[in-house]
């Protein structure tokens, strides 16, 4: 979406525990650095009353108890010290536990920075076998939730676009961000980054900070979206900010387009980009898909594709990349009414929301039940808050953990100045709170600006089944009396005065009426011409009509699915003491839903009639369409075992015999006892979600595996 306002379980022991929430760290790291003031001054008085003690040779007991007064001040203030280092170096742990879900993904190839073997390019990554396994059942689960729920219309758009219908959508002139160079070296900086970074940096480390600077710094991290380039570059001077690497002085800020340019086939005469989004595609074709749903209302279009942004200096690995996949969802709504018939669906949904009132008074975001929130006008209207509910269900049914997640409304001051609400569900992760989805009302500004830019009209019709009599405004004009007063000109005077608005034609009617005449601007002359009570008539009138034409409104949720899976996988890795307690064991886990292999066969040990059962099952779950991996290595039980948690695998059969196999279960690691005609479709009901494990751990034999986990 582009924003033209824009300015812009027991055994478990996971590394990372679940932050406390972001403002009730902000609300203890206030109150922390205000209790160090009022104790550094403290100590400072009490050092000067023991030294005003001792230079007037006060008694010994005095003394001594000033001394003692002293030394409780310091040890309190060191305290506090500590607790504010320890409450800003969460950020270290956060850190270490990005470190170990980054480093098991790339080593598992769930990525892999693309181009590697010549070095890279920031901003670009591969994905790799289970990576696109994972992507391809997220992908196929929106599919499913999203456009098979809601029978919305798919379409498959090229990626290379005409310039013209990027300047119709804005991009051309405004998807920019601003950019500062280093003046001696040319390296490039987002401005608002560097910013951004100075801030963080500043009241993570400073603990001398007092309180009042650090409810600046923080205003300013709040107020950054909102920066013009010359408050931005002022703030850079303030803070003395230079260039990152060698401190050299930097530019002042000036925008950068963010689209890929292009040009389209040989003559370099038809400029092109690569689209910045998938919506557009939607956009043009409205007119066509509009008359495939039988011309009728609501209805929505989706597409899922690649869309390409030139960032300018690209951090926080796979959360912001230079080409990432976009699910995006254009429903096209009456303006008159935007209801939805499966709203009711949704309205019990209760989860975290951050409107936009706590937000400007410094609360944090709430569990709100989502009817309420529309009912209370908190949400603009139904169908924007059936798509929250239903975004909310998507991501947590793939595994996103629904305390770190919330709905926060833009600012005011965020939305472009079309759009009659935007949320933004963000996800929590090591980098923060990360904008995943952003779900807004567009209103109609999308097709009007496609139908003035293509001279094709982008709208729909609503029939009467009787005729409708509406008072409508008619403007007359007197051909034969302005073509006496303007000759040649008389086309374009009769043109302006038929375009007038109502309110433009009644206050000229009024004008008339009282003065006779009436001073007019006719823009395509460039002049203001005098137009007099014979040369127009203008009265209301009372018609018959058959049919309302109007531009719909568009809600629009747009799916960052690389985000969305990168906060999966914080979300669901844990890590876990091997039995020996030797080792620390990495695990995803994936609901089956997502795990990018739901099952792994393999015989305890090596040997022909366990091998052949275990190509039996292959060959049942293969044809149950069951993704699996078969392992007939001589490795330890133990260490397969831990290979496949390692990959998110839920299910592990494991042939011990001819006749029975053992299934387990990745996270409890408990194991049943299944005979081998079974064990395939036991998977396949536990996996395709048919059946639960409890309900598997309660029908068959268990089986005991302390050998095994060795
Ligand atoms: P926007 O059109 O800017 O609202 O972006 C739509 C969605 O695309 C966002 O909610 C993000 O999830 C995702 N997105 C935007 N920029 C990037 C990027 N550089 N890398 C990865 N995902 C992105």
């Amino acid at each position: 979406m582009l924003t033209l306002s824009k300015k812009a379980i027991t055994t478990i022991t996971t590394t990372f525990t679940k932050p406390h929430s972001l403002s009730s760290m902000a609300a203890t790291e206030e109150t922390l650095r205000k209790t160090l003031a009022e104790k550094l001054s403290a100590v400072e008085i009490q050092a000067n009353t023991v030294r005003s003690l001792k230079s007037s040779s006060a008694s010994k007991p005095d003394i001594d108890a000033a001394v003692q007064a002293l030394n409780n001040l310091k040890l309190e203030k060191s305290s506090i010290e500590k607790s504010l280092q320890s409450l800003l170096s969460g950020s270290d742990s956060r850190e270490a536990f990005r470190q170990s879900v980054n480093n098991t993904l790339e080593r598992r190839l769930f990525y892999i920075p693309s181009f590697k073997i010549y070095r890279g390019v920031a901003g670009f990554y591969d994905y790799g076998p289970p990576g696109c396994a994972v992507k391809s059942n997220v992908l196929a689960f929106w599919r499913q939730h999203f456009v098979l729920e809601e029978n919305m219309l798919e379409v498959d758009c090229p990626s290379v676009t005409p310039e013209v219908v990027l300047k119709a959508s804005g991009h051309v002139e405004k998807f920019t961000d601003l950019m500062v160079k280093d003046e001696k070296t040319g390296t490039c900086y987002r401005a608002d980054h560097l910013l951004k970074d100075y801030c963080n940096e500043k009241l993570q480390k400073d603990l001398t900070l007092s309180s009042d600077k650090a409810a600046e710094l923080k205003h300013v991290l709040a107020m950054l979206d909102d920066f013009s380039s010359q408050e931005l570059g002022a703030k850079i001077k303030e803070y003395g900010i230079t260039a990152p690497e060698t401190k050299n002085p930097l530019s002042d800020p000036y925008p950068f387009n963010l689209m890929f340019q292009t040009s389209i086939g040989p003559s370099g005469l038809a400029p092109g980009f690569m689209r910045p989004e998938t919506a557009q595609g939607i956009f043009v074709n409205f007119k066509d898909l509009y008359y495939y749903n039988g011309n009728k209302l609501p209805f929505a279009a989706a597409q899922i594709g690649q869309a390409f942004r030139n960032e300018i200096s690209p951090r926080q690995g796979l959360l912001r990349v230079r080409e990432f996949t976009l699910a995006e969802i254009e429903h096209f709504v009456d303006p008159e009414d935007k209801s939805h018939p499966k709203y009711a669906e949704v309205a019990d949904l209760e989860f975290f929301m951050f409107p936009r009132e706590e937000q400007m008074t410094g609360q944090s975001a709430k569990r709100i039940r989502l009817g309420d929130a529309v009912s209370k006008g908190i949400v603009n209207n139904e169908t924007l808050g059936y798509f929250i509910g239903r975004v909310y269900l998507f991501l947590t049914r793939l595994g996103i953990d629904k305390d770190r997640l919330r709905f926060r409304q833009h600012l005011a001051n965020e939305m472009a100045h079309y759009a009659a609400d935007c949320w933004d569900a963000e996800i929590e992760c090591s980098y923060g709170w990360i904008e995943c989805v952003g779900i807004a009302d567009r209103s109609a500004y999308d097709l009007r600006a496609h139908s003035e830019k293509s001279g094709t009209l982008l709208v729909a019709q609503e029939k009467f089944s009787e005729p409708k009599e509406v008072e409508k405004l008619v403007i007359n004009p007197i051909k034969k009396e302005l073509g006496l007063a303007f000759k040649g000109n008389q086309k374009k005077v009769v043109e302006a005065l038929e375009a007038m608005n109502e309110k433009e034609a009644l206050d000229m009617k009024a004008a008339l009426d009282s003065k006779g005449e009436v001073e007019f601007e006719v823009c395509t002359l460039g002049k203001t011409v005098t137009i007099n009570k014979n040369m127009v008539t203008i009265h209301k009138e009372i018609k018959k009509e058959h049919q309302r034409v109007f531009t719909p409104s568009v809600i629009e949720p747009s799916f960052g699915i690389g985000r969305i899976i990168y906060c999966l996988y914080e979300h669901t890795f844990y890590t876990r003491s091997s039995k020996a307690g030797d080792e620390q064991l990495n695990v995803f886990r994936f609901p089956s839903l997502v795990a990018p292999i739901k099952c792994t066969v393999f015989p305890l040990v090596q040997n022909q009639k366990y091998e052949d059962v275990a190509k039996l099952i292959s060959k049942s779950l293969t044809a149950a369409g069951i993704s699996h991996k078969i392992d007939i290595t001589g490795t330890s039980i133990g260490k397969r075992y831990a290979r496949t948690d390692e990959l998110g695998v839920p299910f592990a059969v494991t042939v011990d015999s001819t006749t029975s196999v053992t299934i387990r279960e990745r996270d409890s690691k408990d194991q049943v006892r299944v005979d081998v005609e079974k064990a395939a479709s036991v998977i396949r009901e536990v996996s395709e979600g048919h059946r639960t494990w409890e309900d598997v751990w309660s029908t068959f034999p268990h089986h005991s595996s302390t050998t095994a986990e060795d």
